[in-house]
């Protein structure tokens, strides 16, 4: 342990650039500071204008003091930790170190772990300063001596805004309790009463400015939970089977679709959605024309082409939009999705609907697709997936539905009844198919993922909207769900263990290797141990699988860790991706 690293810093000053490299290794962070914090400079960067170089901050409990209660459990850990990362993360703003804190999104990421001790691992970026090429000594002393040590004591326990401490992990935990209950009610997403959904911009996912209009539930749908730290809180539930958003333009159809989206996330205390919640496994289905897809059995939507192509292995590297929207849905339950989301806003029209009208004028065999109006029904009936669906814009969906909900001024209201006595009168339209036929599981071919490139793993974020995969770009722009560039990196990371851990073997289906990354992956069982043991089971308890860790594989930036969907949406953009037939 290297115990005076201001003066090495000071001593390297006017060297050249490349000395930086000796100081790989671990250090005390100040000359006074307690044994109990370590400075692990883990990567230095070859020049000023590299990626930051990496370190990393181990803090022992001793150090932390953090109260046992804020770290009983994996979720709550998970949130003090998403709360000492924004600490840490506002306290170093314009310091050369950057701290990966995320947004609206309580993630598990790489930047910050808070173990069940109360010891706190930070993980950062910094740009080492350099006059030209020659180290700059004084400044790399005040940015990790000076910024990062005052940044780090910042993140004591006695130092903290506890009271904000306590209220974000309190809301978190609620967030997940929420979410988890969800099977148990037979419900498939919940709005609670007073939520916001509008974001500030397109581009800014902030609540809006005042003027929203708060979230009230229909008496209809209206449903009760008992939270563990709110307690009693009333919202809409939307149960399994098919609801149908319907509504005027602008009246709010997208944002509600939209804020379930998010749903599958925790998010800070004042975002507006922290009791917004869907299941884990919501995966939002739109068309993407022009995205590949690699041995997909579309039959079910697509069939007997033009071109005479076997729609039940279906391939092509420039799909169209309704093929792409029957791919994407069939890739969403064959990788476990529960729930749909579709909005006509990104909706290919001929995969949706066929009125009566079409039926007449263009005859079933010359009409290669199946409109998801008729198989909408089966796909909950006979597979178990449930769909929400805005559809402004034709009624054909009233007839398969079993609740409508109309936004009306951004409200819902339950028109359910109306809708029915709507149906009641037939529209002439003839149904088309009443069996989604079981999803089919293909076997990737582990040769065909491969990150990398002369000998080296190359991933790499494009911001949220790609990800560098070896010598690939995989286009992400409609994998809607993810919230931020650290997830598009935890994709690529999770998309080489698939291959390196093997279990994706040539042989397992995909569903089948999902399981296994899941399993690394999900720190958060669904049965916590009671909150008081986890201090105490200190060192002899069970190692608890460390999602994190398991990822990085020696990967030294940032990253969040993603999920399984996700996943496997972009393993189904990647161009080279060979299914075995
Ligand atoms: P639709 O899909 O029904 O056409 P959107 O969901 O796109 O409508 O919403 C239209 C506009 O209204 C958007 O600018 C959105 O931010 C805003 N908006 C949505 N919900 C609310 C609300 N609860 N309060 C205030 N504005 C809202
Ligand atoms: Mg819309």
């Amino acid at each position: 342990l290297g115990s005076d690293l201001a003066a090495e810093l000071r001593a390297m000053d006017g060297a050249s650039y490349g000395r930086y490299k000796s100081l790989t290794g671990r250090w005390r962070l100040t000359a006074g500071a307690p044994p109990a914090v370590v400075l692990e400079i883990e990567k230095v960067q070859s020049d000023p204008f590299a990626p930051p170089s990496r370190v990393a901050v181990h803090m022992g409990p001793h150090f932390t003091e953090m109260p046992p209660e804020l770290c009983a459990t994996a979720v709550r850990r998970r949130a003090l930790a998403g709360f000492l990362a924004r600490t840490a993360a506002e306290a170093l703003r314009g310091s050369a170190c950057r701290v990966d804190a995320g947004r609206q999104e309580v993630l598990a990421r790489s930047s910050c772990q808070v173990d069940a001790d109360g010891a706190v691992t930070l993980r950062l970026g910094v740009q080492l300063p350099g006059h030209g090429r020659r180290i700059d000594g004084y400044g790399a002393e005040r940015a990790l001596c000076g910024e990062l040590a005052e940044a780090v004591a910042g993140l004591r326990h006695d130092a903290l805004d506890a009271e904000a401490a306590r209220r974000f992990v309190e809301s978190v935990e609620d967030t997940d309790a929420l979410r988890r209950m969800l099977p148990s009610l037979g419900l498939v997403a919940f709005v609670a009463d007073g939520s916001v959904l509008p974001r500030r911009s397109g581009v800014d996912d902030r609540p809006a400015a005042p003027g929203a209009v708060p979230f009230r539930s229909p008496e209809s749908l209206r449903v009760e939970v008992e939270l563990p730290n709110r307690g009693r809180v009333a919202g809409m539930g939307l149960p399994e089977g098919v609801t149908l958003v319907v509504g005027g333009g602008f009246h709010g159809k997208s944002t509600l679709l939209r804020a379930l989206e998010r749903g599958v996330y925790d998010h800070v205390p004042g975002d507006g959605r922290e009791l917004v919640v869907s299941l884990p496994r919501t995966a939002k289905v739109r068309a993407e024309d022009g995205r590949r897809v690699e041995g997909v059995d579309v039959s079910a939507f697509v069939d007997h082409l033009p071109t005479g192509a076997d729609t039940r292995t279906f391939r092509t590297d420039n799909a169209s939009g309704s093929t792409s929207q029957a791919a994407a849905l069939v890739e969403a339950v064959e990788a476990g999705a529960r729930l749909l989301l579709i909005d006509e806003d990104t909706a290919a029209t001929n995969l949706m609907i066929r009125d009566a009208r079409m039926q007449a004028l263009v005859a079933k065999d010359r009409e290669p697709l199946t409109p998801f109006v008729d198989l909408v029904r089966s796909l909950h009936r006979d597979r178990g997936v449930s769909t929400v669906l805005v559809m402004g814009g034709s009624g054909d969906y009233i007839d398969v539905a079993d609740r409508v909900v109309m936004m009306d001024a951004f409200r819902p209201l339950d028109v359910t009844a109306r809708a029915r006595e709507l149906a009641a009168v037939p529209t002439g339209r003839a149904v088309e198919a009443d069996v989604f036929p079981e999803v089919g599981s293909r076997v990737p071919d582990p040769r065909s993922v491969d990150p990398v490139v002369r000998g080296r793993r190359k991933i790499r974020a494009h911001g949220r909207d790609a990800l560098g995969f070896g010598e690939q770009d995989i286009d992400l722009r409609a994998v809607e769900q993810l919230a931020d560039a650290g997830q598009v990196t935890g994709i690529g990371l999770a998309l080489d263990r698939l291959v390196r851990a093997g279990h994706l073997d040539g042989r397992r289906t995909l569903a089948e290797a999902l399981d296994l990354l899941e399993a690394e992956l999900s720190v958060e069982p669904a049965v916590e141990p009671a909150a008081e043991p986890a201090v105490e089971a200190e060192g002899d308890g069970p190692v608890e699988a460390e999602p994190v860790g398991a990822l990085r594989g020696g990967y030294p930036g940032d990253f969040a860790v993603p999920r399984r969907l996700d996943v496997a949406a972009a393993l189904n953009r990647l161009r080279s991706l060979r299914v075995i037939d």
